[in-house]
């Protein structure tokens, strides 16, 4: 009999999502006629930049002919966009990136993920609570956890809360932990990361001998020119710091698919025996085993991107975003009440009126006004008491669905 991994038994079963439609279904059922917004997914509703669609188009075009046909290309991305990632994203700002410590994929939900594969079973794991759930289900799926309590928090894992209290800071682990995941700005919370906070968590790891997994998927939209880009812009980052980018929210790529990760020649963990391994050379064997690159006419797509268009059509949809944020950060603010993130982030990140949990506040949002909201409990324990709008949405959607709280009685 073929046995399945039991770690999966052990995942609280697809709590947030599968909850909130579930909601949402009970509510439409009874109220047919009700036209709701959803502001919950963190999915973008722009169209593609044109630099990269003509530069996809052309590609495609290429694909039919006999000498620009491409077939499997180097599983670690082509060398051209490799290149263009390096200089513009890191050399330009000043880091010692260079491209061949680049790995182009396919997303970064499935990198944070999938680099589980080259690191231990037996690392000390510390999350952010709240936290993007793909870091915590991961390690779950991998046997690296315990059981769930009833608050949703894993055995063995170490949960770093952030809170207006600590100002979405969250304190350095309480005792050692070797792998820390730390994503800026931050989804759910909206916080963004000085360079002396990115300091701070290198000061830590390097004592420590830890390594970080650093998530900047929202890397494009910090606003304040002075606020690092990359956790390499701290320079001994290069020996203790793994980065995950993307182009799905930067340049609209959710659907197109592309991203890449950002694996220092310098950087290495230990085998059991103690021996020193470097971790590019263990995720470019990774790779080359189990991943066949991601499609050409895809790479040129996002190659576009640095073009000169390119930068500029991002930087429109990056500003019509938080245009959008702005908007919704200023009617909840008008309503009286707390708002976090927004600023540098397409996530506003709102304290529920005192007498609400999460999810009563996210059922009076969709009862009263008809917009979704994602309950802060569902990003971890620390979420309690907070909700998530996003400012991925059409303006006008935006605005109405601000209009109609205005209408509701939040209190
Ligand atoms: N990292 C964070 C923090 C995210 O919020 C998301 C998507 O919502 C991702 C990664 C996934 O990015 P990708 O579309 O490249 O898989």
């Amino acid at each position: 009999m073929v046995r399945v991994n039991s770690y999966y038994q052990t995942l609280r079963a697809g709590y947030l999502f599968p909850e909130i439609q579930r909601r949402i279904k009970a509510f439409a059922a009874q109220h047919p006629e009700a036209d709701l917004i959803r502001l919950g997914i963190g999915d973008v509703t722009e169209p593609l930049p044109a630099a990269c669609t003509d530069a996809m188009a052309t590609a495609v075009e290429a694909m039919g002919t006999r000498t620009g046909f491409h077939g499997y290309g180097p599983e670690q991305g082509y060398h051209w966009l490799r290149q263009a990632i390096a200089q513009h994203d890191y050399q330009q700002r000043g880091c010692a990136i260079e491209a061949d410590e680049i790995f182009i994929s396919d997303g970064s939900k499935c990198d944070t993920s999938n680099i589980l594969d080259i690191l231990g079973d037996d690392n000390r794991i510390a999350v952010t609570d709240p936290v993007y759930p793909v870091y915590v289900d991961s390690n779950v799926m991998a046997g690296h956890t315990g059981p769930a309590n009833d608050q949703g928090c894993y055995g063995g894992l170490q949960y770093l809360p952030l809170t207006a209290d600590n100002d979405f800071r969250a304190p350095l682990p309480a005792t050692p932990a070797d792998l820390i995941y730390l994503c800026f700005p931050n989804n759910p919370t909206g916080a963004v990361a000085t360079r002396a906070e990115l300091q701070r968590w290198v000061d830590y790891a390097r004592s420590h001998d830890a390594l970080i997994l650093f998530d900047a998927a929202y890397e494009a939209f910090i606003q304040d020119s002075e606020l690092p880009h990359s956790i390499f812009e701290v320079e001994e980052a290069r020996d203790c710091a793994i980065e995950f980018r993307s182009f799905s929210k930067k340049a609209g790529f959710t659907g197109t698919r592309c991203a890449f990760t950002v694996i220092p020649k310098t950087l290495s963990g230990h085998t059991r025996n103690g021996d020193a391994v470097s971790l590019w050379q263990l995720w470019s064997r990774r790779q080359s085993t189990k991943f066949n690159g991601v499609s050409y006419v895809v790479q040129r797509g996002a190659e576009a991107v640095y073009s000169a268009a390119g930068q500029a059509q991002v930087a429109r949809l990056v500003t019509f975003y938080m245009d959008n944020a702005a908007i919704i950060r200023q009617q909840l603010q008008r309503l009286g009440l707390a708002v976090y993130g927004g600023q540098h982030a397409p996530y506003v990140w709102v304290k529920t009126p005192a007498s609400m949990n999460s999810w009563q506040f996210f059922d009076q949002l969709l009862h009263q006004a008809h917009v979704v909201g994602t309950p802060g409990a569902g990003f971890g324990a620390a979420g309690e008491g907070y909700l998530r709008l996003s400012a991925f949405n059409s303006r006008g959607q935006v605005e109405a669905a601000m209009t109609r709280l205005a209408r509701c009685k939040l209190q």
